[in-house]
Parts: structure tokens; sequence; C-alpha cells
């Protein structure tokens, strides 16, 4: 203890104090508590943060539990008998989801308490630079000040401001995963990642949605052709797509009767329950920011430069809540430049190739420029197309859904961006990523010998679509 502040409270001080345990924050805090420095990490309620809890983990582990079921109905064509109607029971479908995400948090206790951090269960606030009050659970509060300080607090999922949404009961992105029922009608609004992904998996578990989309594009950051054959895989699904579907109201009869959204060009959806996916807001007003000397930006995240420095000395911010590319794989990236910067390192977030993959199914893969970014910043573009079917590995699976797409600087060769949508895009992205961080031109990946039959073996034929000489 050093000395006391004005809570009357010991000020406890320490190198790092980290508030908010998410991905950046917690992997900052053991690395540094193991390097030797003294650490606090608050975490309010969520041991390990979002993504595991709430986010990807569990979403994931569904989304598997959602392509298993296709395969098994799909089994026939790949010559295997199934008796029965393969099906999914509630109750299986928690149990399965809640042993995957208990057993990482149970792998996170046991690396906090071996990185020697001290990681404390409570709700951190700002009452001064680079010091706050922390209050735990039963009610005693500590004041710690850190050397240096992190704020990794996140998002949560934002409610539009709907007349008669507050009082319909309705799921949000994390209520849904309690599953406490799997509806036989259910309402999405919201045509972004998080809709789209929960549309198509309760769309397969068996649940007749309708998804509401305001703009007349799902994934309004994709391409058009790109964001259409998404839509068309959600419509096969048997998921009812309305785009240009903005809802203006809400209302659900009393006694938790069927919920019913008004649309502003008339007429109304109903179903047994509603899930709102309209994007994530930034977790700052408890936090006492003020105190702290840590402005926000106009839509309230905290304004950080490319060195994630917030404007306060020695006080930094990562993850969503610093405006970082809401993924948990930036936030990782994120802590590794707060690494090199909180030991006098110079790291940028400037520049950095974020992919991401949209966990329907199939899934969308995505990395760098789309083809319309490409145009608009002004390259001259070659763009690949190629359907997923013409894939001997996806033939071999019956996987023949998808297209891929890849953008290609006309005078340069280089690769811009990918669109790959269909099976296991997710992991044949990184192919791509690997080629554009090593600055190949698109012939070296195109001549590159692959294995087959592999999905990867794709883009030997996507950049061979392009029809240039031989490198
Ligand atoms: C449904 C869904 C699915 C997703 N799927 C994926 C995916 O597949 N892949 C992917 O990369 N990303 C996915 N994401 C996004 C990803 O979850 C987030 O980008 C990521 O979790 C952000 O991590 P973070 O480091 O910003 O902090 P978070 O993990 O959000 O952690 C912040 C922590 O701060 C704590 N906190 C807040 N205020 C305080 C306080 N005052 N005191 C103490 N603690 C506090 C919170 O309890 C929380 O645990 C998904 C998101 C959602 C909603």
């Amino acid at each position: 203890m050093s000395d006391v502040g004005s809570t009357g409270l010991d000020v406890e001080d320490v190198d790092l104090l980290v508030v908010g345990g998410g991905k950046a924050g917690k992997s900052l805090a053991m690395d540094r508590a193991r390097a030797g420095w003294s650490v606090v990490m608050v975490e309010r309620d969520k041991v390990g943060g979002t993504c595991i809890n709430v986010a990807c983990i569990p979403t994931k582990s569904l989304v598997g539990s959602a392509r298993t079921l296709l395969s098994a109905r799909h089994a026939a064509r790949m010559g295997v008998a199934i008796d029965g109607d393969p099906s999914v029971s509630l109750e299986a479908l928690r149990h399965h989801k809640e042993s995957v995400v208990d057993g990482m948090v149970s792998s996170h206790e046991s690396m906090f308490i071996a990185s020697a951090m001290d990681f404390v269960l409570g709700t951190a606030g700002f009452i001064a630079p680079r010091t706050v009050e922390i209050t735990t659970g039963d009610g005693r509060s500590r004041v710690v000040r850190g050397r240096e300080v992190v704020i990794n607090t996140g998002t949560v999922p934002a409610m539009p401001n709907l007349p008669g949404l507050a009082d319909a009961d309705v799921w949000t992105s994390e209520t849904i995963l309690q599953l406490e029922s799997l509806p036989e009608t259910m309402i999405v609004v919201g045509g972004g990642y998080v809709g789209c992904e929960f549309a198509s998996m309760f769309a397969v578990f068996g649940t007749q949605v309708t998804l509401l989309q305001a703009g007349d594009q799902l994934l309004p950051r994709e391409d058009p052709d790109i964001s259409d054959a998404v839509a068309d895989i959600l419509t096969d699904q048997g998921v009812d797509v309305r785009l240009g579907a903005r809802a203006t109201g809400v209302h659900r009869e009393p006694g938790h009767g069927e919920v019913a959204v008004t649309l502003d060009l008339g007429g109304e959806v109903g179903a047994q329950e509603l899930l709102v996916a309209t994007g994530r807001a930034p977790v700052t007003a408890e936090l006492g920011l003020d105190a702290a000397g840590v402005r926000l930006t106009e839509s309230g995240f905290v304004d950080v430069d490319d060195h994630l420095r917030t404007g306060a000395e020695h006080t930094w911010a990562a993850g969503d809540v610093a405006g970082s590319p809401q993924f948990t794989h930036a936030s990782w990236n994120d802590f590794r430049i707060l690494r090199e910067n909180v030991t006098g390192g110079d790291a940028v977030t400037t520049g950095r190739l974020v992919p991401y993959t949209v966990f329907i199914t199939p899934e969308l893969a995505r990395v760098g420029l789309t083809e319309t970014e490409a145009r608009a910043q002004g390259h001259g573009v070659k763009v690949a197309n190629l359907p997923a079917a013409s894939i001997p590995r996806a033939k071999t699976l019956h996987e023949t859904v998808g297209m891929w797409k890849v953008v290609v600087d006309a005078e340069t060769d280089q690769i811009l961006g990918a669109a790959l949508l269909g099976h296991d895009a997710g992991e044949v992205i990184a192919a791509v990523q690997m080629a554009m961080l090593g600055g190949l031109r698109y012939q070296k990946v195109r001549d590159a010998v692959i294995t087959h039959p592999t999905m990867g073996e794709g883009l030997n034929l996507l950049f061979d679509t392009l029809g240039e000489a031989r490198t």
C-alpha cells in the first residue's frame, strides 16, 4: 500500500492494471505477470471475456451442431444410412454448448492462477488518472493504481430505439444462448453477421426464421453478388429473407403470446420469439472515463491513436471498446501491439490485415478489399470467380454450394482481397491472407502445387480463371 486516496481506502500500486478481461486484456495480464510485473486484472462477471462465454465459442459450438445435423440429413448421398430423422434436442444442445464453454472458463481460471496475476472479480470505475475503485460481489472495495493501465471492457448488444421493444421480452445474442426454447417460429432483426449466423443455425435446427434487414442486402459490407449468394443459401435453408424491411415497432400480447414486428413498408410479421441483432455498443458509460482523462469518439468508443494510446498518459485501450474490428483475433492482435508498447516499443495498428468468417453453413470467409472497395480506392481490378462446385474436394463431399471470388490489382497482379463462400472457406482464407502478407503476385498462388483433393486446391482453379500467362 503506498498512500491513501480520496475514498479513504488505501491505494495499491501495481505495474499493470487491466480493466475488463477481454482477449487483449487477459492476454496482456498473463504475459506481464509471467514476466514478473505486478498485475491486477478486474473482470465484472465473465471469466475469460465475451468470446468464450457468450459469443464466438458458444455460437460456433452450436454452428457445429447445425453443420453436423445437415451432414446427417445428407448422409444418404454419401452412402451412409441413418435410421430415422436426425434431429436435435434442446437439452443436448445446451449440454454440448455448456461443456465447451465451461471447459474453456475453467482452463482460463487455471491459466490466470498459473500466471500469478491478481485476478479480481468485480466492477471497476475510474476515480482518478490510472486509478480505479473496484467493487467486488461481497460489497468490498479496493483502490488500485496502475503504472500502465489498459481498458478492455468490450461491447454489449445494442438495442435499437423501437417503440414497444423494451416490453416485448425479446432475445439478444446473449440471452438466446441460454437456449430456453427452440421456437417453432422466430424473427431475427438485423442482417449483419450475428443475425445471419443465428438465422442459419436456427433454420437448420427446424425453426421457421424470418430475417428482417432494413437495407437492400444482407451483410452490407460485402459485394452485392456475395450478399445475394448468402441470401440464396439462407433461403434454401428455409429462412424467409426480407430485404428493405425496416422494423418500426414491436408488440407482444400480454402473457407471452406471439411477438409482432411492424414494418415501414406496411404490414407486420409475427413469431414466437424475436432476436435483436442490430450491432454492439461499447461499454464505457459507468467507467468514469472523465476521471481518468480518457476521451470518447463521436460514436462512443474510447478514442485511441494507432499505438492504442488514449489521450491520458500511460492509459491504453484495446479490443471492441477501442473501436478495433469487432473480432477476437483483432483484440488478440491489439494484445501484441500493447505488449510491445507498454515496454517502450513502437507497434501500430495501421495497415493490418484482419480477415473474418461469417459462420453460416457453408461459411463466408473474407480478407482484404471487396471489389466495391477496391474500385472506390481507384484500383484497376481483375476479378476471378469460381463456383465452389468446380472444386474436386467439394464434389467428393457433396458440399458444392457457394462461390469464390478474388480481386487482383490489374497493374501489379497483387491480391487485394477475397471472398470465399463455401465448405471450410474459413480455413482456406488463411492461405490467401498469407499470400497477401507475403506480397505475392497472384500467379504464384495459381501455380503453387497444392494437395489434391483439398478445398485449398480451389485456389489454383480460382486464379486460373484470370487466364494470364504463366510466371
Ligand atoms: C454472437 C457473437 C458471435 C461472435 N462470433 C465471433 C467469431 O466467431 N469470431 C470472432 O473473432 N469474433 C466473434 N465475435 C466478436 C467477439 O466476441 C468480440 O470481438 C470479442 O469478444 C471482443 O473482445 P474484447 O477484447 O473487446 O473484450 P470482451 O471479450 O468483450 O471483454 C470485455 C470484458 O470487460 C468486462 N467489463 C466491462 N466493464 C467492466 C468494468 N467496469 N469492470 C470490470 N470488467 C468490466 C466485461 O464483463 C467483459 O468480460 C462475436 C460476437 C458476438 C456477439
